[in-house]
């Protein structure tokens, strides 16, 4: 279905054991990568509530546990995070970036500022040893949970919470939720790039400028693409 401004199609993925129907709408014109990132947010929220059902999820608000872990985040999805943290009140944007410097600070020494010569798994047991918290969580709970990362959307477990905050997550039982997210990392030009969340605005005062615009179908294309990669 299309008008003048937008596409709404419904996508049907089968991934593995799962089937996914569920409808996405998409600006027709030329774009961002970053705006059709709610489309994206309700594919992986319809994967997620597939994942889990009849599962008993053990997370709660209130448990951030997860939330000191490595998030890895696209271009497309920082570019996304940046205008929302652009648009928060001036009082507000103010804490979340003293949030972020203080990241920053134990973060770039550590080395995550390029991550060279260290397996996924040196990376993220080394992160989680430091300690830092996401800059957006706000009494173990996330502050901007309608536009929190794709990957954080499709980490859930079924396990006690309190062992997700031993050192190495022993124990931890997560839900098996395809990882589509992924797919976001091949919508850009460029290579599979990625960095720290906790690293944004380090990541922003950096990042490529420009860019490739595509129409919303054009984008969900090439992310079905990155899916079925
Ligand atoms: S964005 Fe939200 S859910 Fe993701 S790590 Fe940060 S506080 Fe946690």
């Amino acid at each position: 279905m299309a008008d003048s401004g937008s596409s709404t199609a419904t996508l049907r993925l089968t991934i593995g054991d799962l089937k996914i129907a569920h409808p996405i709408t998409v600006p027709n014109a030329a774009v961002p990568a970053r705006d059709i990132v709610p489309a994206l947010q309700g594919l992986v929220n319809a994967a997620v509530t597939a994942a889990e059902s009849g599962q008993a999820i053990s997370c709660r608000k209130g448990c951030g546990a997860c939330c000191r872990q490595l998030v890895p985040v696209s271009r497309t999805e920082g570019e996304r995070l940046l205008d929302l943290v652009e648009a928060m009140p001036k009082e507000r944007r103010r804490e979340i970036r003293r949030r972020f410097a203080a990241a920053e600070a134990v973060l770039a020494p550590a080395g995550f500022d390029k991550r060279t010569g260290k397996t996924d798994r040196e990376l993220s047991t080394t992160y989680f040893a430091l300690g830092v918290a996401c800059p957006f969580l706000e009494e173990e709970s996330c502050s901007i949970h309608e536009e929190r990362p794709l990957i954080c959307r499709e980490y859930l477990v079924t396990s006690p919470p309190e062992l997700c905050a031993g050192p190495l997550q022993e124990g931890v039982t997560p839900v098996a939720v395809p990882k589509i997210s992924l797919a976001a990392r091949k919508l850009q030009d460029e290579k599979d790039e990625w960095f720290p969340l906790a690293l944004l605005m380090m990541w922003g005062r950096s990042r490529p400028k420009g860019g490739t615009r595509r129409t919303g179908p054009e984008w969900v294309q090439r992310f079905l693409k990155g899916v079925a990669g």
